[in-house]
């Protein structure tokens, strides 16, 4: 069979570790044959994600805090030595534990802004940065979840930032449309990974989609990964401004 991403580069924001959804989809389009540039957002991630990069020989893994403006000067900078950019995959998230534990009606205004700035602002600065190295057109991809338009125990916060994000989806698609750059969001279900555990009840989550989802069970990072590969590609060229659910299901069901 072909590549699928034979000839894209691809950015990829937001692997931390092998568990991360990135990684997941960084080793799909490797397999598909993008040339891959990651970004960690630490020195905390810089050997780990390192030894991920090289593995699936990333052209360059650099190092980007969302929140830090020299740093999206550097991404620039960095993809621009690369040529043309095919692919923004955003799939990075931040919230303060405590606001997602606690009764959301207590979110303090600091904690508010942060998840905003770090969960959905960062969509318009990092797509904004990289648009202009999308010459040929470009798929912009990040990574949402039901709680953006369900209350969903203790996600709290991150659902209004997710919520947003969607927005932001939809916005940036229209201003990007007339460059042939798509923007859409995967809305995976739950997965194990050190975002998610943040949140508590992960665990009740995980237990309850093999019982309600309609697949009956729980989604992998795999299906995540080869949905942004297909968003990615030529094959999703008709699609932008939407919310794709890879989620076994789940979000169709009621009572
Ligand atoms: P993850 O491995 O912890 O990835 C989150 C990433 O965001 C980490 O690499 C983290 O870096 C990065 N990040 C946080 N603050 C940042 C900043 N200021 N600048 C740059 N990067 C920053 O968890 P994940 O589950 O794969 O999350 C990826 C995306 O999928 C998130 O948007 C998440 O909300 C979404 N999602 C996850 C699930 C799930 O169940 N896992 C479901 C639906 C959607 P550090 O580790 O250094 O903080």
């Amino acid at each position: 069979m072909p590549e699928l991403l034979a000839g894209k580069t691809a950015l990829i924001l937001g692997v931390a570790n092998k568990w991360s959804l990135a990684y997941a989809i960084a080793q799909a389009f490797h397999r598909e044959g993008a040339k891959l540039l990651l970004t960690y957002q630490g020195d905390r991630q810089k050997e780990t994600v390192g030894e991920l990069g090289s593995a699936l020989n990333a052209a360059a893994i650099f190092e980007c805090d969302v929140t830090r403006e020299e740093d999206l000067t550097r991404l620039a900078e960095t993809v621009r030595q690369h040529g043309r950019l095919d692919a923004l995959v955003h799939s990075i998230a931040f919230a303060n534990r405590e606001d997602l534990t606690r009764p959301f009606l207590e979110t303090s205004r600091e904690g508010f802004t942060l998840a905003q700035d770090v969960s959905a602002y960062s969509l318009v600065s990092t797509a904004r940065t990289v648009a202009p190295l999308m010459t040929e057109g470009g798929s912009v991809i990040t990574l949402s979840y039901l709680g953006a338009t369900r209350v969903v125990t203790n996600y709290n916060v991150m659902g209004v930032a997710k919520a947003a994000l969607e927005a932001c989806v939809r916005y940036l698609s229209s201003d990007l449309g007339p460059s042939n750059i798509r923007v859409n969001a995967i809305s995976a279900g739950p997965v194990k990974t050190a975002s998610a555990r943040a949140v508590a009840g992960l665990s009740k989550m995980l237990e309850s989609m093999p019982t309600r989802a309609p697949l009956r069970r729980n989604c992998t990072p795999e299906e995540v990964a080869d949905t942004a590969v297909f968003l990615a590609s030529d094959l999703g060229r008709g699609v932008t401004g939407n919310v794709l659910f890879v989620d076994a299901g789940y979000q169709v069901m009621g009572f």
